[in-house]
């Protein structure tokens, strides 16, 4: 099986999270996709470079100001002063346009560069750095060269996306997400002309992104096992099993949301599910958005997962008979980061 690799996606160091106000260490490192690229190269995939790609299908997913903005606010941002009065340099959004402040009134698009951060950023975690659109960019592309191997007639493709993407709404970026890698790849599936593409999300978080993105459609299947947003856990405010969709897409989205402490039984039985559902929805091709945080180890997650559940959850995709681009999502224990991929990889592929 093919794996997608970019250079640039190390370029992306956001050094950083604010989290309640402290400014702690990131988890979202750089050396994460190394990690993954030597892991999956250990275990015999071939290792192939990312190809450029034009902004269509990238364009058909986010909202046009809101590329503009993520290209170009760091330099706005220096423009600013910000690195050296008050000393941050990264870019930190300050006040959030939310429905509580707006009571009705649309959101101006503000001046001041500290404040329009926070109209396109949903958190004070996701910092923006002097390479992060480049390297975000360059996930895009590794995901979109995955698209390319599966169209061209590889059952399975795997990108190694970093930063991941499945917390990037249309016109807002959070989660340590700033372009929706998983949502691109399943739009350029749907331009090369199937049509339908399921996405299954088997991140230990809600892809919130994800889901907002194709609500409203019929022609995408949003799955997605995950820790319960209602037991306090991110993304907190979506994520709930009564989110199914809304309109033409009524029912093509599917959340299971599953306890703190959940271990390989619960889990499973989550994942069947989900395959059973975008099984009913007779896909051509599955975007699998694997996040590998849902392991025991994982620091960023309270779920249990064994390798062999992430094993076990590639054999469930690969039972679906179709084509399948994964796009790497989270997973932060760096110990077994890789071992888990590959193991999902291998479910997936044998
Ligand atoms: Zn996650």
């Amino acid at each position: 099986m093919p794996s997608v690799w970019a250079e640039e996606t190390l370029r992306h160091e956001p050094e950083a999270e604010i989290w309640v106000g402290v400014r702690l260490l990131g988890t979202e490192v750089p050396e994460r996709a190394t990690i993954l690229r030597d892991a999956v190269a250990a275990a015999g995939s071939r290792i192939v470079a990312a190809t450029p790609h034009d902004d269509a299908a990238l364009a058909s997913v986010h909202a046009p100001d809101f590329l503009n903005h993520l290209a170009s606010v760091y330099d706005a941002w220096v423009e600013a002063g910000f690195p050296t009065d008050p000393g941050q340099n990264r870019v930190v959004p300050y006040v959030f346009p939310t429905p509580a402040m707006l009571a009705g009134m649309d959101a101006r698009v503000p001046t001041a560069i500290h404040a329009r951060a926070g109209r396109y950023c949903y958190d004070t975690m996701t910092l923006v750095g002097p390479r992060t659109w480049l390297a975000a960019r360059a996930a895009v592309d590794a995901a979109l060269t995955a698209v390319d191997l599966v169209v061209a007639g590889e059952p399975a493709a795997y990108a190694i996306c970093r930063p991941p993407g499945h917390h990037a709404t249309r016109a807002g970026y959070g989660g340590s997400c700033y372009l929706n890698n998983a949502a691109v790849a399943a739009v350029a599936l749907r331009r090369s002309g199937l049509e339908r593409v399921a996405i299954i999300d088997v991140d230990a978080h809600h892809g919130n992104g994800t889901q907002s993105v194709f609500y409203d459609r019929a022609d995408v299947f949003y799955g997605s096992a995950h820790v319960d947003p209602g037991a306090g856990w991110f993304p907190h405010y979506l994520g709930f099993a009564e989110e199914t969709g809304f309109g033409d897409g009524e029912g093509a989205t599917l959340n299971v949301p599953l306890a703190p402490g959940s271990g390989d039984e619960l889990w499973l039985a989550a994942i069947e599910r989900i395959a059973a559902a975008a099984a009913s929805f007779r896909p051509s091709a599955v975007v699998l958005s694997l996040g590998v945080d849902a392991a025991a180890d994982d620091p960023e997650s309270p779920l249990q997962v064994t390798h062999d559940g992430y094993r076990r959850t590639g054999e469930l995709v690969r039972e679906l008979g179709v084509p399948v681009v994964a796009v790497h999502e989270g997973g932060y224990h760096l110990q077994t980061l890789g071992s888990l991929t590959v193991a999902t990889l291998e479910g997936l592929t044998r």
